[in-house]
């Protein structure tokens, strides 16, 4: 609740070399500053941090942002938090911007949850160390389970004793109230106004926030009772909500940054078991199976995560829906299968701390290679299904984000299905376009068995095609986003014909507004979701009579348009010593450049377009067997063929073949 006044002068306060120099030792050379980077490691400083910009950026590995997204990324602050940090630096008294009563009430009902959650930690921890049937029960079986007092209690970990109201007299008698009791699912209240503990006779797991607040708890059986649930958990609340809780990130988040990689675990056992053998890059989602929120919060730490369920039925199964959800968001997925009827802390407890972090090291496998393999086991042992099982292991291809590493699967795995490199990327194609057709369906739903399965599937686009159409659009895609980031106010002498007009004109308009006119006459978009995005936020400002200036992009909310904003604004030559000598964004040269510059990316853009959409017309064409379709196709190839020859005259450039 930080008001836009006081955030304000925050970020007017904020010197960026100085923010960055409280954690990493910088130089000055030129107008910039330079060190080592302290996201990873290196020896010769390729990190170069920006005063006149307000923004720092790796050269090795890529790492940019502002004052505030560094405080973020390397001491894994909030946005509020970040803030707040800055303003003591800059001796900035915050003014809070005036509750509400109702916020007030909410404010504050939320922290009497933190507080008897906290106490209900300190209470359970009490009864398991500072009683005889405590130490004989709770602490006897985390023993058991081969775990020290050490990892017992960097995890908080209790017992909360068999009774029916241990816990609730405990707390009330402390003057804890009842509503706030049964809000924290701490204490159960039945309709008749009877209260009894939620988690009696059970071994307790605090779940922590990033911030080491106490959030909830996950609390298992010690009897063997078969009715109740192994583990009860918290019921979510104003302070809990499980699907945005990772179990274990509070303790492994520096781990995982340094390491650059995070272990996926099932359980909270495994979670404690991987962190006192040394595996501290360990989480668990806790009590569900893995969201999209739990994965962005992995995301914040790093891209890289490796997946170690069990390897039984139902483990390969969750593994699956796992990694689809992983890859989706863009993340780098591997994972590791344990011996069956082994897990990471099992495992850890028959052979060692040692062994365990040796049979990761050496059992960890690239997930789609592992399906890969798994698949053509399968293929081997039943190979009427062959096409079954490729088009599952398609259906994983097409979730991978990135398109080198796409098509690397899609070559390797071809040659190890020994089926053609063209049909299986028609096949990921067709899958791809499938799940943009139907988004919510979503990767976990398994291709229905009623569905055919095509075993050589019809080409229209041959791979060449593909890639190197999408590649090049991609490079032109950027670049124009770049040039509309970065100078869509500058004003260039534009020379274009308007519509319904026998003569060109040349008019000053600013960069922005012959992009956007440009590719909105020739009903061109954006192939990539986020440029298309930063698109129509400067399509809509235009609307309004406004430009987007840079700092506004990297301002932005949406942290993906941000990190493209300031990345494109901190291109590697700025740094030069040409650049340094000028005091604005540019270096004049590019300036000078700037309309010619402009209009052959304006042009190549349109003109891959027309390449694509003519290879594909082509291929329909050959295809095609209704006398009145092949009519339609000839004509638009005629169309496409004098759009092409227009294109590349303007490009002064020399087509052969027609
Ligand atoms: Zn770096």
């Amino acid at each position: 609740m930080i008001s836009q006044e006081t955030k304000q002068r925050i970020l007017d306060a904020t010197q960026i070399e100085e923010v960055i120099g409280d954690f990493v030792s910088l130089r000055k050379r030129g107008g910039n500053h330079i060190g080592c980077c302290p996201f990873h490691n290196e020896k010769t400083p390729s990190f170069y941090v920006s005063p006149s910009k307000g923004i720092f950026k790796c050269f090795g590995c890529g790492e940019s942002g502002d004052a505030v997204s560094f405080l973020m990324k390397h001491e894994h602050y909030t946005y509020p938090e970040a803030l707040r940090w800055l303003a003591q630096k800059y001796n900035i008294t915050i003014e809070e911007e005036q509750l509400s009563e109702e916020q007030q009430q909410r404010r504050s009902e939320r922290d009497a949850l933190f507080h008897v959650s906290e106490f209900a930690e300190q209470f359970f921890v009490d009864s398991m160390m500072n009683t005889e049937l405590g130490q004989a029960v709770g602490l006897g079986y985390y023993h058991k389970r081969g775990l020290s007092d050490e990892i017992i209690k960097r995890f908080g970990l209790g017992y909360s004793p068999d009774e029916w109201r241990a816990f609730t007299d405990h707390a009330l008698k402390n003057g804890y109230s009842k509503e706030v009791l049964e809000k924290t699912g701490l204490t159960i209240v039945k309709e008749d106004g009877k209260m009894y503990d939620r988690f009696r006779g059970r071994v307790t797991f605090p779940i922590y926030s990033i911030s080491g607040r106490v959030l909830g708890f996950s609390c298992r059986i010690l009897s063997s009772e078969k009715q109740a649930a192994k583990y009860v958990n918290s019921p979510d609340s104003d302070i809990y909500n499980k699907s945005n809780i990772l179990y274990g990130l509070f303790q492994a988040k520096n781990a995982i940054s340094r390491l650059n990689k995070c272990y996926l675990v099932e359980g909270n056992l495994d979670v404690v078991s991987m962190h006192q053998s040394g595996v501290e890059n360990t989480v668990a989602s806790c009590g569900t199976s893995l969201t999209i929120e739990q994965i962005r919060l992995i995301k914040r730490y790093t891209p890289n995560v490796t997946i170690v369920y069990d390897s039984d039925a139902a483990g390969i199964k969750a593994t699956q829906r796992a990694a689809n959800l992983l890859f989706q968001e863009g993340m780098r997925v591997r994972c590791v299968l344990f011996p069956d009827g082994d897990d990471p802390d099992s495992y850890a407890q028959h052979n060692g701390s040692a062994a365990l972090q040796q049979y990761l090291d050496e059992h960890e496998e690239n997930y789609i290679l592992y399906k890969a393999r798994i698949t053509s086991e399968q293929i081997k042992r039943d190979p009427i299904r062959k096409s079954e099982f490729i088009q599952d292991i398609a259906d994983s291809i097409a979730l991978v984000q990135n398109l080198i590493e796409r098509s690397e699967y899609i070559q390797q795995c071809s040659s190890l299905f020994n089926v053609s490199e063209q049909s299986l990327s028609s096949l990921v194609a067709k899958t791809i376009n499938r799940n943009r057709q139907h988004p919510t369906a979503g990767p976990q739903n398994e291709t229905p068995a009623d569905q055919p399965v095509v075993e050589q599937p019809k080409v229209h686009i041959a791979q060449s095609d593909i890639t190197t159409a999408q590649g090049t659009c991609e490079a032109f895609e950027r670049h124009l986003v770049d040039l509309l980031m970065r100078f869509g106010g500058e004003v260039v002498n534009w020379t274009y014909r308007p519509p319904d007009q026998e003569e060109d004109i040349t008019k000053p308009l600013s960069v922005a507004s012959i992009i956007i006119s440009t590719l909105h006459s020739s009903g061109l978009s954006f192939e990539n979701p986020l440029y298309q995005e930063v698109y129509t936020l400067a399509l809509d400002a235009l609307k309004q009579g406004k430009i987007i200036s840079p700092s506004q992009f990297a301002a932005s909310e949406n942290p993906d348009i941000r990190e493209l904003a300031i990345s494109s604004m901190m291109q590697p030559y700025e740094v030069s010593d040409l650049w340094q000598s000028t005091k604005g964004i540019y270096v004049p040269d590019e300036i000078h450049r700037l309309p010619s510059d402009l209009s052959d990316t304006l042009h190549h853009f349109r003109l891959k377009k027309v390449e694509l959409e003519l290879a594909e017309n082509s291929q329909r064409l050959k295809e095609e067997s209704d006398p009145g379709q092949i009519l339609l196709l000839v004509k638009r190839h005629t169309e496409l063929i004098n759009l092409k020859k227009v294109i590349a005259q303007k490009l002064r450039m020399v087509i052969s073949g027609i």
